[in-house]
């Protein structure tokens, strides 16, 4: 201030003084007079290039000047730049709250007060069909059409969330979204969609499961309890009451063995994958197999009917890392159900084979009635059958192939069906080449060297 007074001053004296050189007094005062006004249009001159940059600043092209318009220029770039370097901070801070949004499993939409779509992420395009950028500024309740989600916008009780069809939902695959819309500032709103199929199928698999166990031990639990009452209240002749006894007895051992089964899923999932610790020899796992398969199909198929044919590949040195008991429940499970749905007649081969990529195959083949192709995919889903009757006539409880799949995954193998109806079916697991220990160096692809074939059929 005082250096625009000082020069102000200066400039009077400086154009007075050569007025007076020039023309004495009156040649002064017209000199002052003159250099007051050329400051004063110098004056204007720089305040107007000062207000010209401010109607439209940047600071990289602020005006240089010198005194108070300078000055001003100065504090106005200064303060230009502390603003934009703000405007900066927030936008990344912004980008960088973005990006979280964008990476969340969830669906988000920013709406205004008028249920306009401010800003979604990908996952609330991808759930509910919208385009994140075409879509902005439209109307939610006009891109989201479902009933479910217009009532529930309409009802503006937005306390619970709401489910419905999702966008690509089909008969075969359905998709189940979870919407909820939360209420924020002046009349915005939040919706946050959430993908919920997968826990809606795993309470529907939990109420199918309860149900259906529920179903199967009320069976022969009526059953036995119509026995008992028979005998409670009828003199029946002793050979009678062991006719009665004998089947109820079979009741028993039904829910016995469905017991047992579910016990064996319950303790496949709440254990840890086994380990490369415990090794089971594959000639104890065909021995007990064969044992098992014999007994059964000796009782099942007594003389005079024409006995079951069975061969058992015996392989020497080759052993599983893994869980004996599991094993053998698993592989036991695939022999059993041969002899159970193979008829009378009829011939079961159960063969170890090392696959060419070094895997090994444990299978199961038979001549038995086979299984139309659109049941294979889901044999192993607990309880399922291909016929009812037929399973529980044979002593099945529904949950053989559920525990072989269970217990060939947590050893990283594979439960593969193939089967042609009328024809016969192969159940086989096939483990992987790290759990396969072979005494002799055999090179993968190979036949087993010393594979023994026992084949008995009864007389
Ligand atoms: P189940 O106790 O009923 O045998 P599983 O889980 O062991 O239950 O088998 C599921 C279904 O697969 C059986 O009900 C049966 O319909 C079919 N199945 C299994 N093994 C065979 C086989 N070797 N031949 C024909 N059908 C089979």
């Amino acid at each position: 201030m005082l250096y625009r007074l000082v020069t102000f001053v200066f400039g009077l004296l400086v154009t007075g003084l050569a007025g007076w050189l020039f023309d004495g007094m009156v040649g002064a005062m017209v000199g002052a007079a003159l250099g007051a006004i050329f400051w004063f249009l110098m004056d204007l001159r720089r305040g107007n290039r000062l207000i010209r940059w401010l109607r439209d600043p940047d600071a990289r092209t602020a005006p240089t000047m010198f005194g108070l318009w300078g000055e001003a220029a100065d504090r106005c770039r200064r303060l230009l730049r502390a603003r934009e370097q703000q405007v900066l901070e927030s936008e990344s801070r912004l980008q960088a709250f973005l990006a979280a949004i964008q990476a969340s499993p969830n669906g988000v939409v920013i709406l205004d007060g008028q249920g306009l779509i401010e800003w979604c992420n990908q996952t609330a395009a991808a759930h509910l069909g919208l385009d994140p950028q075409r879509d902005l500024r439209q109307q939610i309740g006009n891109l989201v059409r479902d009933p479910v989600f217009a009532a529930y916008y309409a009802g503006n009780d937005y306390g619970h969330e709401v489910t419905m069809a999702g966008r690509d939902s089909r008969p075969q695959r359905p998709v189940e979204l979870s919407l909820q819309l939360h209420p924020y500032g002046e009349g915005r709103l939040l919706l946050l969609t959430r993908d919920v199929t997968a826990t809606a199928l795993a309470d529907a698999m939990r109420r199918d499961f309860v149900a259906n166990v529920s179903h199967e031990i009320r069976t022969p639990l009526t059953v036995l309890s119509g026995f008992v009452e028979t005998l409670q209240s009828l003199h029946l002749d002793e050979a009678e009451r062991v006719r009665y006894l004998a089947l109820m007895a079979t009741q028993a051992e039904r829910m016995q063995t469905l017991v047992n089964d579910l016990l064996t899923l319950s303790r496949l999932e709440g254990t840890p994958p086994p380990g490369f610790s415990e090794w089971a020899s594959a000639r104890d796992l065909s021995a007990q197999c064969e044992e098992e398969a014999r007994a059964l199909s000796a009782m099942r198929h007594p003389a005079p009917e024409s006995p079951q044919r069975l061969g058992f590949s015996v392989v020497p040195g080759l052993a599983l890392a893994g869980a004996a008991s599991e094993l053998r429940s698993a592989l036991t499970n695939l022999v059993t159900n041969a002899v159970r749905y193979t008829p009378a007649g009829g011939r079961i081969d159960v063969e170890w084979q090392r696959l060419p990529d070094g895997k090994v195959e444990f299978s199961v083949a038979d001549t038995g009635p086979g299984i139309a192709p659109e049941h294979l995919p889901r044999l192993s889903e607990r309880f399922y059958r291909v016929d009812r009757s037929r399973s529980r006539e044979s002593g099945g409880t529904g949950l053989g192939l559920a525990i072989a799949k269970h217990v060939a995954q947590r050893h990283g193998g594979e439960l593969r069906i193939a089967s042609t109806p009328g024809q016969g079916s192969r159940f086989s697991i096939v483990f992987p080449a790290s759990r396969v220990r072979t005494d002799d160096a055999m090179v993968p692809g190979d036949a087993w060297p010393a594979t023994e074939t026992a084949e008995r059929s009864r007389p």
